[in-house]
């Protein structure tokens, strides 16, 4: 028995699934590690969406690392399935792929241009690299390494001498238009599929030939790809004859010492599941509906002496912001594109603060700014120790793992402020350390290093996720214009904040200043509160800010005044507010 430390997190999700893994996982395995698995299918760009099926079991196995109990978190790399189909949009592709289709994922050319060796490895390096941002630690089992070197054989001979009973439990599920499809002819269903595209179910639970049902499949030995026909199958020998329908070669092997095919997905995975003795695995809403692998494979996991995992059902994660970006480019957001824009500290807080079956959107638009700035009053709370036990603990699973804690940003100025910077300031250096270090003047940067990832990441979003149109353009000459047709109270306001600027000069003065400026206007103190002011007030302060936003960046709206002020730098807004 591990020594149990005592967990701090009791509150949350996380916390309730690990105490059920733990127990389970004695039930099943006492004394041994506790094993949580994923599965994900390097056939194309890992989406975003797919983190979740890392994050939920992550969490999980973190809380009961740090309850001082030993963890395996499995990620299967579904790398020996058929290439489905070309996905749109990839860097270094075209139409020529497609006479790969049917081919292990491992034996597709990379992408041109790629240091990878094959399509499978090209798409998995991406994700192993947000996932070490993230601070995700993993075993990862690549399927193709597992089949080709005869890890499974028990398992498939097993799986072989036992296909009625598969078959019948397959059977149950196998609707009108699936059963019409096995009962064709191979030809037939090869064709099928290649209409469909992708997805394609039929060999999601093995084919039925004249010679019956087998939930084996072997790659041609000669062009390699999946659509072959078992024609023979001897139980005692274990010989095995096949046909490919793509080019007509067949053999005969012997399957106990053949390593070039595999279970068919609903056998694959309950075979798994038995195999390393997998205690929680969680799936997509997709997998888990009457019928799907889930519940289909929760019965012929039996068959192999294994118990289902616990599997909780997750739901869809969502983008926002990225539809525009993304059709133009016509590939989809990855992980390694959310940490490009935020810390990997905001991304874990996303899944950690949401129960599974809770969708939610990862914003790439202007939500991301709201959302840090949640994020950062969280971080204040847990710092003074006022947050709810919950959010402290969504925030702790957030910040650090059980190995430690993640690198974090030093000075993790507003994200929203950095922005803004990195808006005006257009890739100059110099010019966004000076801003940064007149918002806190008594304290200000040494070095821009000091405000990194955080700015870097900042900067990237401006970069690639603001249209051209709500960039910030300062102006370059006054609006003489504009100023020479303003009336005495406007002209008079311009000169209140002229008059203020350099006493001001800082984050918090200039904020003061500006929503000071109309209230001095209208015959109060700067220093009134919102409850001494009538609430035309406001309607003034609304006016004031658009003159100024006119006048500074030739817009009715732009980035928070005071940070804007700062950006632009106190000689040229003196230069563009008319100043002699
Ligand atoms: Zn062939």
């Amino acid at each position: 028995m591990p020594i149990v430390a005592q967990s701090t997190e009791t509150a949350d999700w996380v916390s309730r699934f690990a105490d059920e893994v733990i127990a389970e996982s004695e039930r099943r395995a006492p004394g041994k590690p506790v094993v949580v698995a994923s599965g994900l299918s390097p056939s194309g760009p890992i989406h975003l969406g797919n983190l979740r099926e890392v994050m939920t079991p992550h969490l999980v196995a973190d809380e009961i690392r740090r309850r001082g109990y030993e963890v395996r978190h499995l990620i299967s790399w579904d790398d020996y399935d058929r290439y489905r189909k070309v996905p749109n949009g990839v860097p270094g592709t075209d139409t020529s792929w497609a006479e790969h289709i049917g081919k292990p994922l491992t034996s597709v050319p990379a992408p041109a241009g790629s240091a990878y060796p094959n399509w499978a490895e090209h798409f998995k390096a991406a994700m192993i690299e947000a996932l070490g941002e993230l601070g995700v630690e993993f075993d990862g089992i690549s399927q193709t390494a597992q089949y080709t070197s005869g890890v499974y054989r028990e398992q498939i001979l097993h799986a072989m001498r036992h296909r009625a009973d598969i078959d019948a439990i397959l059977a149950q599920y196998r609707t009108k238009p699936k059963a019409r499809k096995v009962q064709q002819k191979a030809a037939d269903a090869a064709e099928l599929e290649a209409e469909e595209g992708s997805g394609a179910a039929a060999e999601d639970d093995g084919s039925s030939g004249s010679a019956g049902y087998f939930p084996y499949k072997p790659y041609c030995g000669n062009c390699e790809k999946d659509l072959t026909t078992v024609t023979a199958y001897d139980d005692d020998t274990t010989e095995l004859t096949y046909t490919c329908t793509a080019c007509g070669f067949g053999e005969t092997v012997r399957l106990s010492e053949f390593n070039r095919g595999k279970l068919v997905w609903k056998v694959d995975w309950p075979m798994r599941w038995a195999y390393e003795g997998v205690v929680f695995e969680p799936s997509g809403v997709d997998h888990s509906s009457p019928g799907s692998s889930f519940q289909v494979g929760g019965q012929i996991v039996g068959i192999f002496g294994g118990k289902q995992p616990i599997g909780p059902m997750y739901a869809f994660v969502g983008i926002s912001g990225m539809a525009k970006m993304s059709s133009s480019k016509g590939g989809v957001p990855t992980p390694g594109d959310a940490l490009k824009i935020m810390e990997p500290q905001l991304l874990r807080w996303l899944y950690a603060r949401r129960r599974p079956n809770q969708s939610f959107k990862i914003a790439f638009d202007q939500e991301i700014q709201r959302l840090y700035d949640e994020w950062d009053r969280l971080d204040a709370k847990v710092a003074d120790g006022s947050a709810l036990p919950a959010d402290a603990a969504a925030h702790s699973r957030a910040v650090r793992t059980a190995a430690g804690d993640l690198p974090r940003t030093p000075r993790p100025l507003p994200y929203r402020t950095l922005a803004s910077v990195a808006d005006i300031t257009a890739g100059h250096a110099d010019q966004a350390l000076r801003i940064l270090s007149e918002l806190d003047p008594s304290h200000p940067l040494t070095s821009l290093d000091e405000a990194r990832p955080r700015y870097d990441k900042a900067e990237a979003w401006i970069n690639t996720h603001v249209p051209a149109d709500q960039r910030t353009i300062v102006r370059e000459q006054p609006d003489t214009e504009l100023l020479a047709s303003l009336d005495e109270a406007s002209a008079g306001s311009v000169r209140l904040l002229l008059d203020g600027l350099a006493e001001h000069w800082s984050l918090d003065g200039l904020t003061h200043l500006v929503y000071g400026v109309p209230k001095v206007q209208a015959g109060f103190s700067a220093d009134a509160t919102p409850k001494e002011l009538p609430p035309e007030i406001k309607t003034a302060q609304r006016t004031f800010f658009a003159l100024l936003y006119r006048l500074l960046v030739g817009r009715d709206t732009g980035p928070r005044l005071p940070t804007l002020l700062l950006a632009v730098g106190q000689e040229r807004v003196r230069h563009l507010l008319g100043a002699a």
